[in-house]
Order: structure tokens, then C-alpha cells, then sequence
């Protein structure tokens, strides 16, 4: 997998596991674009190794700063 880039925007879940963040493609969006998801995304946590399906609504855009991209907030 491609490395990460700082201050890039990717598309990422939020692992239903571990509930960490991480990456359903590895290349970053361009900065301002809309991307839409069509279809449900099965998808492996690098992390803990869980895999699940995601919904496109459950796809996010977040920004890969020094903390990483993140975890889910709230409940
Ligand atoms: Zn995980």
C-alpha cells in the first residue's frame, strides 16, 4: 500500500472493530473534489484485521494529519 501523505485528504471508515481509521483507497482525493460511493465496500482493518462491509454512508473523507486520521467520535 502506498504511504500515506500529511495534510492529504482520503477516503476512510472507521473500523468496527477497533474503531480506528483507515483508508478505503489508497490515493488521496484531490483537494475540493466530491467523490461518491456507490456500492458497499467490504473492507480489512490494517490495524486489527477485522472485516466487515461498509455502506457508502459509512465512508468518510478525513485528512491524514500527525494523529493519524482519526477515530469515530461520540457514540
Ligand atoms: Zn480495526
Amino acid at each position: 500500500m502506498k504511504a500515506k501523505e500529511l495534510g492529504k485528504s482520503y477516503l476512510v471508515v472507521f473500523c468496527k472493530g477497533c474503531q480506528a481509521g483507515f483508508r478505503v483507497k489508497e490515493d488521496a482525493i484531490p483537494e475540493g473534489s466530491k467523490v461518491q460511493i456507490a456500492t458497499a465496500q467490504t473492507l480489512r482493518c490494517p490495524k486489527c484485521q477485522h472485516q466487515d462491509t461498509y455502506q457508502p454512508a459509512e465512508i468518510r473523507i478525513a485528512k491524514f494529519q500527525k494523529e493519524g486520521l482519526g477515530q469515530r467520535r461520540g457514540g
